[in-house]
C-alpha cells in the first residue's frame, strides 16, 4: 500500500520512543506526540540517550512523519507578562526538543485573547513567535498554527486570524495545521461537497494551501458553529464520513492525525474507516 501519511496521537508514557511501539502496532506511517507532559510547565531537555533511542526507533520503523503538539498551557496572546514570557520559553524549549528528535512540526494553538481583544492578541502572538524563531534560528522545525473552535476568546477560529499572524511574523518557519472538528465548530460547513469546496477555497485564498502542513482528523460532537471543541469518532459525529473521504483523497501528500478518544480500540476502527475511503 502506498504511504497514506495517516496516524494517531501516540502516548510517550515510559519514554518518548515508546510512541513508535504504539504506532507500529496500529500499522500507521505517521503519528503525533507531546514531547513532554502537556499539562505542566516544567520543560525538559532531550538527553543524548533519549535522542539515540528515538532515532533508532524512527529508523527501524515505517514512520514517515512525526508531529509534535505543544503544551496546552502556552498562551502567547496573554496580557500577563509573566505568562507570556513563560509561554515563549516553553515554546523555545519545545522547538529545541523537536530539533533534537528530528520532529519536523510543532503544532500550536495560537492563543486566547482574554481582555486584550483579538487584534492586540494577534500582535502579541506574532511578537512571541518572532522571538521564538529568533532564539531557535538554527532549527528547521516549523511551528504550525492550528485553527481553533473559537471557544472562549481563542484566536484562530477564523482563517483571517491565521493570515494576520502569518503576515506579522513573516517567516517560512510558520505553517498551518487544519483541524476538521475545530473548523466545523467554528462554522465552516465541510459536510457537503459544496461546503467542503467552499471551505478549502477560502482557506486557499486567505491562508494559502501551500502553508497547510498537517491535518487533524476529528469528527465533531458539537454542531456547526457551536464553538465546542469535542472530538468524535470518524463518521459518528456531526461532520459525518463524507468529508473525511474527500480529505483522504485530496490530501494524500500531507500528514493526517486522529485525535479521537482511544478507548475500546477506537484508533483501529477509525483508521480502518479512513483507509477504506482511499481511492486508488
Ligand atoms: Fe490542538
Ligand atoms: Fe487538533
Ligand atoms: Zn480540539
Amino acid at each position: 500500500m502506498a504511504d497514506l501519511l495517516l496516524g494517531v496521537h501516540c502516548s510517550i508514557s515510559g519514554g518518548l520512543h515508546n510512541a513508535f511501539d504504539e504506532a507500529n502496532q496500529l500499522g500507521v506511517d505517521t503519528f503525533q506526540i507531546f514531547t513532554k507532559n502537556q499539562r505542566q510547565w516544567r520543560d525538559k531537555k532531550i538527553s543524548a540517550y533519549e535522542k539515540k533511542e528515538f532515532s533508532d526507533a524512527f529508523d527501524s520503523s515505517a514512520i514517515k512523519t512525526v508531529v509534535s503538539h505543544t503544551t496546552y498551557l502556552i498562551n502567547l496572546a496573554s496580557g500577563k507578562d509573566d505568562l507570556r514570557s513563560k509561554s515563549e520559553a516553553s515554546l523555545i524549549s519545545e522547538v529545541e526538543r523537536c530539533t533534537d528528535l528530528g520532529v519536523a512540526y510543532a503544532v500550536l494553538h495560537p492563543g486566547a485573547a482574554k481582555d486584550l481583544g483579538y487584534d492586540k492578541g494577534m500582535e502579541q502572538i506574532a511578537m512571541g513567535l518572532r522571538n521564538v524563531l529568533k532564539a531557535t534560528r538554527d532549527s528547521n522545525v516549523m511551528i504550525l498554527l492550528e485553527n481553533t473552535a473559537g471557544q472562549g476568546s481563542s484566536i484562530g477560529y477564523d482563517f483571517n486570524h491565521l493570515r494576520t499572524i502569518m503576515d506579522q511574523v513573516d517567516s517560512d518557519r510558520i505553517g498551518v495545521c487544519f483541524d476538521t472538528c475545530h473548523a466545523f465548530a467554528a462554522g465552516y460547513d465541510i459536510r457537503s461537497k459544496e461546503g467542503y469546496d467552499d471551505t478549502f477555497g477560502q482557506f486557499d485564498e486567505i491562508v494559502g494551501l501551500e502553508h497547510l502542513k498537517v491535518l487533524h482528523l476529528n469528527d465533531s460532537k458539537g454542531d456547526l458553529g457551536s464553538k465546542l471543541d469535542r472530538h468524535d469518532n470518524i463518521g459518528f459525529g456531526n461532520i459525518g464520513a463524507e468529508a473525511f473521504g474527500r480529505i483522504m483523497n485530496d490530501f494524500k501528500h500531507l500528514p493526517k492525525v486522529l485525535e479521537t478518544p482511544k478507548k475500546d480500540d477506537w484508533d483501529s476502527k477509525n483508521l480502518e474507516m479512513l483507509r477504506s475511503m482511499v481511492n486508488n
